[in-house]
């Protein structure tokens, strides 16, 4: 048992200080390291910890001797179920990003730029690498925080399994460095291929993993290519791109019922997506996917979009985990054995009532958002916390242009409610709605719905450079 009672708090707090003045000493100290109050730290401003600190910067932003400090290694909030239109070029990341330092003045709690790379759960502290600029420049020096309450809610990344080549050849889309890297390759491929003035020449992409990322991928692939010639590609037809997906288990989704993989795998199908169930990857060349089979699949740009883990780091900090990294947590989401630490999202392993595993989704980092606040603020009155009961809403997935597909009402009613189709993009728009209105307020929110039709309606569709 790690806890610690308020007065060992107040000396770690106080030695962490010097710790903090030790470690910046000459620099610009962008952590105040004089607050002599209570801070809560909320570590990573996605899905589910941006929603968690706007809570808590609003709850006590008139209270003195609390502060409030999110810590993110971007200066800004890209919803991450977004990353695969940034890939693509459907979204332009600059348009939709939101400044943590503007949403900090705005709601109430701090922003501090950093990567954090450990945790002392003994002494309540966390460790901030240097952070360089684009040329390599230090901006800030190693830092140490110092926390009372800790929120994790860093994400999660794909697993390549130790698969060769994976690492060395292969693209993801765990972040947005990452989507725009894979963007920059694919735009400069259209721009090569259609360069060649050749109708037989050919782009291909295959897609390991066929969960949400790769078939979204994929079949936005299709909607941007279908738009080339309005752009000036006469050389690049639909048939130019060939997409490939490679999925080890026997359906698309297999998180999700059946139903919706099959009816994901035919539209997928009809458009020009080529998809291999039951097929295992063995190896990632330069040019290829080879499969345990010892098919080659050509890949002049291969994804890697399989598989969950958490960042190494919390396991060697010393957090409780489980065997993909993910931290172990009680009902009311604290860490196991730290009552004043919690996790949520994709970086924490938690049970649904069923006791199946809650799945990695955006719609699950939003509900334990609201359960963590919940639980912050009533331990901080001294009351007692409420479990987290993950409900399912359904799923859907978004196929482009092209159709929306899922289930609504997922296990709150018997049976789901199959959807598709206007109905389904929506709901599934709705989503993103509700994540800005709960970021932003529901005021802002429509505000930026409305940018967002002048935006389209003056600007380009696809980004292409
Ligand atoms: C392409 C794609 C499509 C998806 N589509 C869907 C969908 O349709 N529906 C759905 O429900 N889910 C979808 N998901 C999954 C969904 O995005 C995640 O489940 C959700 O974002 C998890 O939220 P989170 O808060 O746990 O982590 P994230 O949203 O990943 O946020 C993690 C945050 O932590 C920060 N961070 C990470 N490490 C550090 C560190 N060391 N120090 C400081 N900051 C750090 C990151 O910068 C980031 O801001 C999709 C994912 C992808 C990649």
């Amino acid at each position: 048992m790690a806890t610690t009672g308020p007065e060992t708090k107040t000396a770690l707090r106080q030695s962490s200080a010097s710790e903090l003045s030790i470690a910046t000493a000459g620099n610009t100290l962008d952590v105040a390291d004089t607050y002599s109050g209570e801070r809560i730290v909320v570590v990573g401003g996605g899905a589910g910890g941006l929603e968690l600190v706007v809570k808590l910067g609003r709850k006590f932003r008139r209270r003195d001797d609390i502060e409030v400090l999110l810590i993110d290694k971007n200066p800004t909030h890209i919803w991450k179920p977004l990353l695969h239109e940034v890939a693509t070029g459907s979204m332009n990341s600059y348009h939709d990003e939101a400044s943590y330092r503007m949403l900090a003045n705005k709601h109430g709690f701090r922003f501090v730029l950093g990567r954090v790379e450990a945790v002392s759960l003994e002494k309540q502290t966390l460790t901030l690498a240097p952070v360089a600029d684009g040329s390599g420049n230090e901006m800030m020096p190693e830092r140490i925080v110092a926390y009372d309450t800790l929120a994790v809610s860093v994400g999660s990344h794909s697993n390549d399994f130790g698969i060769t080549g994976v690492r060395q050849f292969s693209k993801q889309l765990d972040s947005r460095e990452q989507a725009e890297l894979f963007h920059a390759d694919f735009a400069s491929a259209l721009h090569r291929v259609n360069s060649k003035r050749d109708s037989t020449s050919v782009l291909s992409v295959a897609i390991v993993g066929g969960g949400a990322t790769g078939v979204e991928l994929a079949a936005d692939m299709h909607n941007v290519v279908s738009r080339l010639r309005e752009y000036g590609f006469e050389h690049f037809s639909p048939d130019s791109l060939r997409v490939s997906i490679v999925e080890a288990a026997p359906g698309l989704l297999p998180r999700l019922p059946d139903r919706i993989g099959v009816s994901v795998k035919r539209e997928l199908e009809r458009i020009g997506v080529e998809v291999f169930v039951s097929t295992r990857v063995a190896e990632v060349t330069d040019n290829a996917v080879v499969t345990s089979d010892g098919e080659s699949i050509p890949a002049d740009i291969s994804v890697w979009a399989a598989g969950v883990k958490a960042p190494a780091w919390l396991k060697a900090s010393g957090f409780p985990v489980d065997g993909l990294g993910r931290v172990q947590v009680d009902a009311d989401l604290t860490v196991k054995g730290y009552e004043h630490v919690f996790a949520l999202g994709d970086c924490c392993y938690c049970q649904t009532k069923d006791g199946t595993e809650v799945p990695p989704r955006a719609q699950a980092a939003h509900q334990m958002a609201s359960v963590t606040a919940r639980n912050i603020i009533a331990k901080q009155k001294g009351k007692s916390s409420k479990a987290f009961v993950y409900r399912d809403f359904g799923s859907l997935v978004s196929l482009s242009k092209f159709s929306t597909i899922g289930n609504l009402m997922g296990n709150l009613v018997r049976g789901t409610v199959f959807v598709e189709g206007w109905v389904a993009r929506l709901v599934y728009l709705s989503l993103y709605r509700m994540h800005q209105s709960a970021v932003h307020g529901p005021f802002s929110t429509l505000l930026i719905m409305l940018g967002d039709r002048i935006y389209k309606a003056t600007r380009a569709q696809v980004k292409l450079h």
